[in-house]
């Protein structure tokens, strides 16, 4: 059996450490049962068949779920508190992300519009979208 990981241009390092000098998000679909999913993986998480290729996932979503971290590890130190999040994109896939401008439960509500922001930290970067004027 083939224990190789899905062909991709990225790294896990890069996943882990952020996409500081990326634009895109990248991640994988799984080209039996079309899920897009941004993790890592042998075989799709949903089917279990091994056909993930790679897929250029979205920008913006909304968070679908979050909590506030206010012990963080030593890179956020920082930062903290702020908000993990879990951002479902508008072009299909959920991700795990972190938000530096929301500090507490009271600065961010589920459906929140979203998007990537590029940065030198950690992780994927979210920020809220401007709210319509
Ligand atoms: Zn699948």
């Amino acid at each position: 059996m083939d224990d190789a990981i899905p062909s991709a241009s990225h790294t896990v390092d890069e996943w882990i450490h952020g996409y500081e000098e990326g634009e895109i998000l990248r991640g994988f679909r799984c080209t039996h049962c079309s899920l897009i999913t941004a993790t890592w993986g042998l075989a799709c998480p949903r089917c279990g068949q091994r056909t993930l290729e790679e897929h250029t996932l979205g920008r913006t979503g909304r968070v679908v779920a979050f909590t506030i971290l206010n012990v963080p590890g030593d890179e956020f130190l920082n930062d903290a508190p702020y908000a993990y999040v879990v951002v479902e994109l508008d072009a299909g896939g959920r991700i795990t992300g972190w938000m530096p401008s929301v500090k507490s439960v009271d600065d961010l509500t589920i459906h929140q519009r979203v998007h990537f922001v590029p940065g030198y930290k950690p992780g994927v970067q979210f920020a809220k979208d401007a709210p319509p004027e």
